[in-house]
């Protein structure tokens, strides 16, 4: 296999990093950090063929975190990075491949440009690197004194992968080994091979410390925009045995009037939806003139609310509704009113609040002329504020 394979370093149980589980199999966005470079070099057109160098201990760790992959057989590393860079280097002889880049595992955000600028400048160069030129001003300190400033010109920062014509920099790691160099293009150099910088990425860091994780968690997390909506209504008590309160029938000595089964819970939970996403209100899609919904039952009204806010791609955070009456008394349906709402629009319970309250005799609900209801739904939209409509 003649072309260019990837070397996929991660042997190292980073002593910086801390905890029992190495860095390189931590999840990041529902995957193991280093499976986020391995597919992209899985994927890049220029890349014949990928393999990781890891820590044999870590085998199983290996296995789970690359499964369903189409990867070379994994090398077992050595005590330091740059043995491990070696033994992979000797496990690719037998492929004999024209060029190899080596990535560091714990630079999960490579992407496809740069690992391209890299393979390009290996059309005329023995090795090329992803660099990033140093835009702040770099002092010299001893205990905490600046000594000297440095001239930043010509500076950069080394990334990965770098590529290199494999004989070479493969004779080079041979030839150094047991000498400690920070990395493979300094070997290239010592060896009197010309290195060519290209364009690295910012967004190419390395993953040293937890940290570092974390702050790699928000940079993958989707962008979110949140909006709330609120509703509010009310029925008046009319002759009847039960009413229907958030989808539950509650036997009653009234029933709720109105041109639909009268659910005000569902009602106000409709309008606070529809608001969240600015769709109008319910008047606005079941008009009270229009037959069709005459008697019907409500859960109709809030799964077209829910249709129309996952036509946006909004997705629904949290619900809380306060319904407002002296009888009948909530708490007792307030579990089978969360489980009804939380089915209806097919969310989790946890999202669903249901409250209870009187006006201490005072007012309409006081004199027990009817339920009043109000809701807030609170709803998460796909993309930055500054994006979105
Ligand atoms: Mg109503």
């Amino acid at each position: 296999m003649a072309g260019c394979l990837a070397l996929v370093v991660g042997a190292g149980r980073g002593a910086r990093f801390g905890g029992e589980l190495p860095k390189q199999y931590h999840t990041l966005a529902g995957r193991a950090v280093l499976r986020h470079s391995l597919e992209t070099f899985l994927a890049h057109p220029g890349v014949d063929a990928v393999c990781a160098v890891i820590n044999m201990d870590d085998r199983d760790l290996y296995d789970q975190a690359v499964a369903g992959l189409t990867l070379l057989e994994p090398t077992g590393g050595g005590d330091a990075r740059q043995d491990s860079v070696r033994l992979g280097l000797e496990s690719l002889v037998e492929y004999a491949p024209d060029h190899v880049l080596i990535h560091d595992a714990a630079r999960p955000f490579i992407d496809a440009e740069t690992i391209s600028r890299v393979i390009d400048a290996l059309g005329q160069h023995g090795a090329a690197i992803p660099a990033m030129s140093v835009n702040d001003t770099l002092k010299r300190g001893e205990n905490g004194i600046i000594t000297q400033t440095i001239d930043r010109t010509g500076l950069w920062r080394a990334q990965t992968p770098q590529g290199f014509a494999f004989p070479e920099i493969l004779a080079a790691h041979r030839h150094f080994a047991g000498r400690e160099l920070t990395d493979d293009a300094a070997l290239a150099e010592a060896a009197g091979m010309e290195v060519a910088l290209v364009h690295g990425s910012e967004d190419n860091v390395k993953v040293t410390t937890q940290n570092d994780l974390a702050r790699a968690s928000v940079h993958l997390a989707p962008p979110r925009e949140f909006r709330n909506g609120t509703g509010f209504d009310v029925h008046r008590f009319a002759a009847g045995d039960h009413v229907m309160l958030c989808g539950v029938k509650i036997p009653h000595e009234f029933g709720l009037s109105g041109h639909s089964d009268a659910d005000v819970g569902l009602h106000a939970l409709t309008d606070a939806i529809l608001g969240a996403i600015a769709a109008g209100d319910i008047g606005t899609h079941f008009p009270p003139s229009d037959n069709r919904w005459k008697g019907a039952e409500s859960h109709v009204f809030l799964r077209h609310a829910n249709e129309l806010a996952k036509a946006q791609g909004a997705e629904i955070t949290s619900l809380d509704v306060t319904l407002i009456c002296e009888t009948p008394k909530i708490s007792p349906h307030r579990e089978a009113m969360r489980s009804r709402i939380a089915d209806i629009l097919g969310i989790k319970i946890g999202r669903v609040s249901v409250k209870g309250t009187t006006t201490e005799r005072l007012g309409f609900t006081g004199r027990k002329e009817g339920i009043a209801a109000q809701a807030l739904a609170t709803i998460a939209l796909p993309g930055p504020s500054s994006a979105s409509k």
